[in-house]
């Protein structure tokens, strides 16, 4: 496996249009997690070539981007999607040396990012104010400005579909970008920018600085040039971010983690649940916001689901992401180690499903993915987001007492509900506390029409739908005494 579907030199940044080494010339190793070598090296991107990209982010907005016409931004956008679906092939293939998901996984995913393209370049001139009736001798209005120069923090689990909501929607709704992608997956970042600029981005409105979170990253959320921040990752990191903004007094977008429930009644079709109870948790080894990692199961119908969850289970293979089998390796060693942990919590549970390695290299990052049964919900491993591939089933009698189990984690990302009873349907999704409810289904295809956030923990603001676009703009209202 090597990088020869990459056409661009990774070690590089992109500032102001230009690809160029990071101002103190160092590198960080690319790593490929399906097998655990170093496969290249990224660039270590640090303060000063934050800086750099913050000014020419200004410029760019300031001389260009902040007069060029919406419809005009929305057509390069409508570009840059076709190049996007050019280059699907060579994105999935780049996507799954570096992430290690499964070539299929990693391909709906750079499909994704040409539709999110395809979305927000439709939608970039149809952003409007309002009018507002008013006082006699009044016309009141509203605008709907970009916020200017905005900040994208992204993980490293869905780059191309991150990058897709939250680049895409900002640079729709007019503001200018400096991205700086996780250090653990930044070629399809790269890779994206390069296409926008081949779509005609003008020099300076997208830069690209990969690096450490810990010096680039915080270098971003804390500058003073940035007037938004749209951060996607761990609870932890999103406090910080957080408070490095709020230094510069800068509203800020988080997208965290999540503990998702499904919560199945004895009325349920279990039929039409059972892929996605099963392919909602080890969906990209687990490592996803909104995997669903708690099986909530009436007691009429828990036995026969979690035995019918264990035979799914025991048809899945895990393997190298270029083997495209159902699961790939986690995406580092740390990652490995943090699950392997949670795992060894579980000793005293019932394993009630596992999946199985097929010639998976021994240098790789693989976890068999495992359903516990029976479990309570005050466990570690009901309660913990693991982000590995790793669910738990816990029983329950009562409808309010799951909602109860449901709504009893610090998170509120994704819930379903699965039962035929519409009243019940209508209930459950109100008492739920969550950004998204889905009946009968889970994720509803993630179709980007579809606004998505947290409550609680899982973080605040929305991205995705037209929503996002509100999200990147700043409501400006204007009110003119004419008599
Ligand atoms: P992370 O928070 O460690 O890293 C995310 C990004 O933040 C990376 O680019 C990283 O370099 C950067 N970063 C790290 N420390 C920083 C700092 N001090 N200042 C500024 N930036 C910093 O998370 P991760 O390990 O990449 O991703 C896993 C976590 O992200 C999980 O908890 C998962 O649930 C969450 N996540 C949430 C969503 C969502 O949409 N809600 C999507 C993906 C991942």
């Amino acid at each position: 496996m090597s990088l020869e579907d990459l056409w661009l030199d990774p070690s590089k940044c992109l500032i102001d249009g230009a690809w160029v080494a990071p101002a103190g010339g160092e590198v960080l190793p690319l790593m490929n997690p399906s097998t655990g070598e170093q496969i290249g090296e990224i660039a270590r991107g640090r303060a000063a070539d934050v800086d750099a990209a913050v000014a020419a982010a200004r410029k760019a907005y300031d001389s260009v981007w902040s007069r060029t016409p919406a419809a005009e931004r929305g057509r390069i956008l409508m570009r840059l999607k076709t190049l996007v679906e050019e280059k699907v092939e060579a994105l999935a293939r780049i996507e799954a040396l570096d992430v290690g998901k499964p070539l299929k996984q990693a391909r709906a995913d750079a499909v994704a990012l040409a539709r999110y393209m395809e979305f927000y370049g439709g939608a970039a001139d149809k952003l409007m104010g309002e009018t507002i009736p008013y006082l006699d001798g009044y016309t009141v209005y509203t605008l709907r400005e970009p916020h200017g120069v905005t900040a994208h923090i992204v993980p490293w689990n869905y780059p191309m579909q991150i990058i897709g909501r939250s680049v895409g929607a900002a640079l729709a709704a007019g503001n200018a970008c400096v991205l700086k992608p996780a250090e653990d997956a930044c070629l399809t970042a790269l890779a994206f920018a390069d296409l926008a600029k081949a779509a005609g981005l003008p020099d300076g409105v997208l830069n690209v600085v990969p690096g450490w979170g810990h010096e680039a990253g915080a270098a971003l959320s804390g500058h003073p040039g940035i007037d938004h921040v749209s951060f996607t990752g761990s609870v932890a990191t999103g406090a910080m971010i957080q408070a490095a903004a709020a230094k510069n007094v800068v509203p800020v977008t988080l997208e965290l983690g999540g503990k998702s429930p499904q919560v199945v009644f004895d009325d349920a079709d279990i039929d039409t649940a059972l892929p996605f109870l099963v392919n909602a948790g080890i969906q990209n080894a687990g490592q996803t916001c909104s995997a669903s990692s708690r099986i909530l199961i009436q007691r009429g119908v828990y036995d026969e689901v979690v035995g019918r969850m264990a035979e799914r289970y025991a048809l899945l293979r895990v393997g190298p992401a270029m083997d495209d089998l159902d699961v790939g390796p986690l995406i580092s060693a740390k990652q490995k180690g943090i699950v392997s942990g949670y795992l060894d919590q579980g000793d005293d549970l019932e394993t009630a499903a596992l999946g199985q390695l097929v010639n998976a290299p021994k240098g790789g990052n693989y976890v068999a993915p495992r359903l516990f049964a029976g479990v309570s919900a005050e466990h570690a491993l009901a309660r913990d987001e693991i982000f590995g591939p790793v669910q738990v089933a816990i029983p329950f009698d009562e409808e309010e007492e799951a909602v109860k189990i449901a709504n009893g984690t610090d998170y509120g990302l994704v819930a379903s509900i699965w039962s035929r009873d519409g009243a019940r349907q209508m209930r459950l999704a109100r008492a739920i506390r969550a950004g998204q409810v889905f009946i009968n289904n889970y994720g509803a295809g993630g179709g980007v029409e579809l606004p998505f956030g947290g409550m609680g923990k899982s973080g605040h603001g929305r991205e995705k739908g037209f929503e996002a676009l509100y999200g990147f703009t700043v409501l400006k209202t204007v009110a003119a005494y004419h008599g």
